[in-house]
């Protein structure tokens, strides 16, 4: 099992989903040999509890992982059932590669993993980039023993600052930018003067940004592409499941903002999903699916129980008859790292957010850039949407939403976080 996370990797910035030409080749030429979801969700507009969901097949609201800037951070707890832990119980060898705090022991999210590989960088410059990124995993591959494996290789780079290596830069970045970084963008202190209203962004300069941002995206390609030609050379592609996600995407000027954590806008929870798996057709699939569906597809592609905590539906099946996916009842989503707690609700239709001044109502299979807020002409599909997300949480026992326990990160990793943006202060705590 190969669970490949590019980190910020909007769903539309690859080129089979209508990215920029040339971008990504490589996860081109893997979504054709795939199950491409070309309508996967996140659970969170942000890292930690969009993998705790992917991990625990429980949206935010029941595994409880996440928190915010000024309530701290959340932890999964240990109680939770992780596919990780559910790959290591039958016998395979766990190891995770990951290149973010939130993916370590303290936050919880590294329970299952029998090792774990973290290169947690001081500031969003330090961040161990793609290329080594595959060599670690390459290196694992080569080391590992005769067991089964389940191996989880997170990528970082696409995640701000946008900064990409220079034959990328040349061939991604806007003409100011191609054979010159003064232009830097994306640092802790946007980010935070961002949040706080003092770096209004215009169209300009979010096109220079998103050209970076898409150079990164281009370079992390070619660097899974080297990782699925070890795969290919160890002789291993027959024998492997594999998984290319994100956990949610970035915005830039959607809706008024950039970065992500902070809307439930499908800018940011509309992820690629792609699964190629011995003995599934590649095709397209266009139902909509959740992170948390993966836990029990995994599980079932694999040939292991699924455990008994997953909330996500089992694909299998319908993905190995080439049928319909099992019936939708919605995706939950949960959580805003820079304020009030958003939440929203989606299913085959409409998608309802709610928190603060809200709610906002999409028919987001016809809108699906969220321009027409239907709230107030569709107040029957507004209380019905409602209603079944209530039911829906409450038999996860996520009503009221669960909080898990605070973090305390030691002095080292909170500068860390701080320095990647995720503080709320200008110039210190
Ligand atoms: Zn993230």
């Amino acid at each position: 099992m190969l669970l490949v996370a590019i980190d910020t990797l909007r769903a539309d910035a690859l080129g089979h989903a209508g990215g920029r030409a040339g971008v990504s080749p490589r996860l081109d030429a893997l979504a054709a040999e795939s199950v491409r979801f070309q309508a996967a969700f996140a659970h969170a507009p942000w890292t930690l509890p969009s993998f705790a969901s992917l991990f625990t097949s429980l949206p935010p609201e029941a595994h409880g992982a996440g928190g915010d800037v000024s309530g701290g951070w959340r932890a999964l707890e240990p109680r939770f059932t992780t596919l990780a832990e559910r790959f290591q119980d039958a016998g395979y060898a766990t190891h995770a590669i990951v290149n973010v705090d939130f993916l370590t022991a303290p936050f919880g999210t590294a329970q299952g993993f029998d090792t774990v590989d973290a290169q947690v960088a001081p500031d969003n410059h330090g961040v161990r980039r793609a290329g080594p990124t595959t060599d670690a995993a390459l290196a694992w591959l080569d080391a590992r023993g005769a067991q089964p494996s389940f191996l989880f290789v997170h990528y970082f780079d696409p995640h701000a600052e946008y900064d990409p290596p220079p034959a990328w830069r040349a061939r991604f970045a806007l003409d100011a930018d191609r054979d010159s970084t003064a232009f830097r963008f994306g640092s802790r202190e946007h980010v935070v003067r961002h949040r706080l209203g003092r770096m209004p962004l215009d169209a300009p300069t979010l096109a220079r940004a998103r050209a970076l941002y898409d150079g990164e995206v281009a370079y992390v390609d070619h660097e899974v592409g080297r990782l699925l030609d070890g795969l290919h050379e160890r002789g291993l592609d027959a024998r492997t499941i594999v998984i290319l996600t994100s956990d949610h995407g970035e915005e830039f000027g959607e809706h008024g903002s950039w970065e992500h954590g902070h809307t439930h806008f499908d800018e940011l929870l509309h992820v690629p999903l792609l699964v190629r798996a011995p003995g599934l057709a590649p095709r397209a699939v266009d139902a909509p699916v959740g992170l948390v569906d993966l836990g029990p597809t995994l599980c079932t592609l694999a040939g292991l129980s699924v455990p008994a905590t997953f909330g996500g539906r089992d694909l299998a099946p319908a993905l190995r008859a080439q049928g319909p996916l099992p019936a939708l009842e919605g995706l939950a989503a949960h959580g805003n790292f820079w304020g009030a707690a958003l939440s929203s609700w989606r299913d085959a239709r409409w998608k309802r957010i709610e928190g603060g001044a809200l709610p906002l109502l999409f028919e987001w299979t016809r809108d699906p850039r969220e321009r027409h807020d239907r709230a107030a002409s569709e107040p029957e599909v507004l209380a019905g949407s409602r209603a079944a997300a209530l039911e829906h949480l409450r038999r996860l026992d996520a009503v009221p939403p669960r909080r898990g326990p605070l973090v305390v990160p030691d002095d080292a990793a909170r500068a860390r976080l701080e320095n990647v943006g995720y503080t709320g202060t200008e110039g210190g705590r």
